[in-house]
């Protein structure tokens, strides 16, 4: 076997292996990682593959023995146990890299002391790179040992640069046999004088012989630097480019793993490479995360409710889709609702096993198994985030899920259930070595996250045919390449170099553990980059966005010797630069060297909005039931009510929390129902109290959201303000010596032949002269809408009076009752104080503008015509009832909202 060797050439390179020649058994290229493969399949060691987080799970568990409180990393342990743990190990690592071993080198400075303290302690632990190859290290020094490498040829200019253990790796192999070759620098190959811009540029940084000083660049095209303020508009040229001039001489280099430029490459039709994208969102992958987090105090019903609509899932759909449905109107847990949704939904089940003719001790056997689900994932006990929850129901989570998993994987195989499967065993595992009772949800929030890591790749993104290579650093290309393209050209550098202090580094240095330097790791760096302009023979691209993902970039640093290279040449960086923008202004576009040539798309205009509808005759007409909401809808605007009446045109579905308003209004209607049916309104109850135990009773069930630590001043807020509304309600009572006799109730009457109209009634009472009185209760964070809605004529309002009215000619006191602010507002009658009034309409003066209105946009349907009253048009006759635009569903289809 012959090894061609770089520090790079772990990733894809170029030239590729071939080089242009035919397929021969025997050659490698390979960076070091890869050499360490071959040795220990030559010496036949193998290891199995430990995850990083069973590792770190090991030094946090010998942490939590050793630590006394005085340590160097007490402090940062006791807040985030997972990662300090991670940074022990990962330092750990890096010194038994360079070999050092904490048994023979005592001391160093207290913080190697403490990693030396954990490492000795931590006895049984098990294998990652780093002790992999102290392994290898001890088969090598044994010497002739059998290896299959006859040589190794190093492609690095420059080895000293290196990391010691790989210097040392090298020697052993040499000592056994190999024989280690270098392969000749290659020469630039510049003609003198240099012709191009970039045999100019080239001269400038690479060969002092050369005097650049007379050299003038004539902005040839060969170097560019192409600006764009987005990473789309930068996109948008290279791809064009790609499409005209890609050849196998073009190399790109991408170390972006960027998502939106294979996107984009996708929709232009070109092929990429493949992409290691992740995502530890896909919907099965979150099915432990999301289980987990229902478990923690409070009650967290967004993530519940997540985990009731995840598509894939262990829970029985029936019951997810019925908890789902009960969220969406009560956004709590264990409340009337929330149970009738388990119960309705066991009952439906089982119905079904029984048609399925499943016999008795199959369907009661199957009911125990669903009853253990609804314990695990919908009714169980919650734990305080900082005391922690039992590692043993988590261990019961996992094997629940694992097991789903296995069995998902067995039916309906998918690289995602058996990566489900793995991750459950990893936390067992993780557990299990920390050897604790209970724990917190930021150690498991960091374990999880360490063990989902990047998530599971996702689909469809695979390496395509394509004529040019990608390689995704510049000290992957060992060869000369006609073309570079460099995409992304922005600083990536992240990596602290100063983790070891200058008397780590010298106890080290003693003791000949040799760590890579910090100038060491940069200039190594910096050597790579210069392999993009070393082998361009032709041309360079450099792409350089200002923004990546909407985030302010700095130039990639080489861009500043780049600069000193052209302050020889006499000439500027915006000499070579172009921007990528222009390519959108004009059909033709020439870029340097480059012609672009652009094709509009011919598109159509939206169309405007439309006052006038026609609809079909005799068709649209009064339902046999209606209600009010139906008729505030015909009333505001036909155009609205046809499509959500006559045709039944509806926003899907989705199942979501409700908003604050409606979920809130729940609220204050439950408790304002729950004291009347308790007959708390009575003149020794102190009703504030009453009012505030049932708020704390129901807010779990129906109003869970205002739990959450960031909800904590709303939560009080509402608290007060129903605590306040609900005792000017007694006020109230106490004032007119009204009683409530009946809430919620359901009436209805004959509207016209065929119609009839019914209506759901929050509150009817009696008042002191025996008169019934009705009551419409609101949430509204602007209660004064509602009286000026009285004031103008309330069509609900009137319609339920009519409903609860004997004759035409009867009076009966109506009033809205606000529960957030506890105001009243009754239209004038003898029955109640003065206070409450507002001036406005008799509801028998609205009924009959209503009656009449009616008639008139009933006939207007059956002739044909439906009309959206929120488009204004000249000369057009305005309703008397308005339209609440802004929460139409049908906005854009009517043109309000275009
Ligand atoms: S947006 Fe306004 S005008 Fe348009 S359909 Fe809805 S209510 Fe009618």
């Amino acid at each position: 076997m012959e090894i061609i060797l770089g520090y790079w050439l772990d990733s894809k390179i170029y030239p590729d292996e071939l080089h242009g020649e035919t397929a021969s058994v025997g050659k490698v290229f390979t960076g070091f990682h890869g050499l360490v493969n071959i040795l220990e399949m030559q010496f036949g060691l193998s290891f199995p593959e430990i995850a990083d987080s069973i590792r770190i799970a090991e030094w946090q568990a010998t942490i939590t023995k050793v630590d006394n409180g005085q340590k160097p990393y007490s402090n940062s342990f006791k807040t985030d146990s997972w990662n300090t743990a991670r940074e022990l190990k990962n330092r750990r690592d890096e010194l038994v890299l360079a070999g050092w071993n904490p048994k023979i080198q005592r001391g160093g400075g207290k913080w190697i002391e403490a990693i030396a303290e954990i490492e000795i302690a931590n006895i049984e632990h098990s294998h990652g790179f780093a002790d992999r190859v102290c392994s290898l290290f001890k088969l090598l020094k044994q010497q002739f040992l059998p290896l299959s490498i006859n040589k190794i040829t190093i492609i690095d200019e420059d080895e000293s640069l290196w990391e010691n253990w790989v210097i040392e790796m090298i020697e052993l192999l040499k000592l056994n046999g190999v024989t280690i070759e270098k392969m000749p620098l290659q020469p630039l190959d510049l003609p003198t004088p240099p012709v191009t811009d970039l045999q100019k540029i080239k001269a400038a940084l690479y060969d002092s012989k050369i005097d650049v000083s007379n050299l003038e660049l004539t902005n040839d095209g060969s170097f560019i630097i192409l600006r764009s303020e987005q990473e789309w508009d930068a996109a948008d040229f290279l791809i064009s480019w790609l499409q005209q001039h890609g050849d196998d001489n073009t190399v790109l280099i991408n170390n972006s793993n960027n998502l939106l430029l294979t996107e984009l490459f996708h929709r232009r039709g070109l092929p990429t490479t493949e992409i290691q994208n992740y995502s530890k969102w896909r919907s099965a992958l979150q099915v432990l995360p999301l289980t987990i987090e229902t478990y923690w105090k409070p009650a967290r019903v967004d993530r519940m409710m997540e985990l009731l609509t995840l598509p894939i899932s262990p829970i029985p759909r029936r019951l997810c889709t019925k908890l789902a449905n009960s969220l969406a109107q009560e956004p709590g847990i264990g409340g009337e609702k929330w149970n009738d949704a388990i119960d309705n939904a066991v009952t439906e089940i089982e119905e079904l096993w029984i048609a399925e003719g499943l016999n008795q001790i199959q369907v009661k056997k199957r009911i125990a198994d669903l009853q253990e689900k609804i314990d695990l994932w919908i009714n169980h006990e919650y734990y305080d985030p900082v005391e922690g929850i039992p590692c043993e129901i988590i261990e019961k989570i996992c094997r629940k899920i694992g097991s789903w998993a296995f069995a998902r994987n067995n039916f309906e195989p998918n690289s995602i259930f058996a990566q489900i499967y793995t991750i459950t065993n990893e936390l067992i595992l993780g557990l299990r070595t920390l050897n604790i009772e209970n724990i917190n949800q930021l150690q498991l929030a960091n374990i999880l996250d360490s063990i989902l890591g990047a998530g599971s790749k996702l689909d469809g993104y695979i390496a395509e045919s394509a004529s040019w290579t990608s390689v995704q650093h510049p000290g992957a290309i060992w060869g000369q390449a006609n073309t570079v393209l460099w995409w992304d050209f922005t600083d990536h550098s992240s990596t602290n170099l100063h983790k070891w202090s200058d008397s780590e580094r010298h106890f080290l240095q003693l003791h000949d553990i040799l760590l890579s330097a910090p100038e060491q790791i940069r200039r190594r760096e910096n050597l790579s980059w210069h392999n993009a302009l070393r082998f361009a023979k032709e041309k360079v691209i450099l792409f350089l966005p200002s923004k990546v993902r909407g985030e302010d970039v700095k130039a990639h640093p080489l861009l500043d010797e780049i600069r000193f290279a052209l302050s020889k040449l006499n000439t500027e960086e915006h000499q070579l630069t172009i921007y990528a923008e222009e390519l959108r202004k004009n059909e033709n576009v020439k870029m340097i060297d480059i012609t672009f040539k652009r094709h509009p798309i011919t598109t159509q205009p939206i169309p405007g909005s439309i006052r006038q509808w026609t609809i079909p005759k005799q068709k649209v007409k009064l339902r046999d039931k209606e209600s009010a909401t139906s008729f505030e809808s015909v009333l505001s605007c036909t155009l609205q009510w046809t499509l959500r009446y006559g045709a039944n045109i509806r926003s899907s579905n989705a199942l979501s929390l409700p908003n604050e308003s409606v979920m809130l209004g729940n609220l204050g209607h439950a408790i304002l129902e729950r004291l009347i049916k308790e007959n708390k309104f009575t003149n020794n109850i102190d009703i504030q109290q009453v009012t505030g135990e049932i708020f704390d009773n129901l807010v779990p069930k129906m109003a869970a959201m205002l739990l959450l630590p960031e909800n904590q001043s709303l939560l009080r807020k509402v608290r007060r303000d129903l605590q306040k509304s609900m005792h000017q309600f007694a006020t109230f009572l106490e004032n007119t010596g009204v009683s409530i006799t009946e809430t919620e109730g359901i009436y209805s009457k004959q509207w016209k032949d065929n119609i009839n109209f019914e209506g759901r009634l929050d509150l009817i009472g009696k008042t002191t002269s025996g008169r019934t009185m009705l009551f419409d209760a609101k949430w509204s964070r602007r209660p004064s809408n509602y009286k000026t809605r009285l004031q103008e004529g309330s069509i609900q309002l009137a319609l339920y009076h009519w409903l609860l009215s004997t004759s035409e000619e009867d009076f009966i006191p109506v009033a809205y009752f606000m529960l957030q602010s506890g105001d009243f507002f009754a239209v004038a009658d003898e029955d109640i104080p003065p206070q409450y009034h507002v001036e406005s309409f008799s509801m028998n003066e609205t009924l009959q503008t209503v009656r009449t209105e009616i008639t008139k946009v009933t006939n207007s349907l059956i002739n044909g015509v439906a009309v959206a009253t929120g488009i204004e048009e000249e000369g057009a006759e305005e309703s008397i009832f308005k339209p609440v635009c802004r929460f139409c569903e049908y906005q854009n289809l009517c043109g309000v909202g275009r």
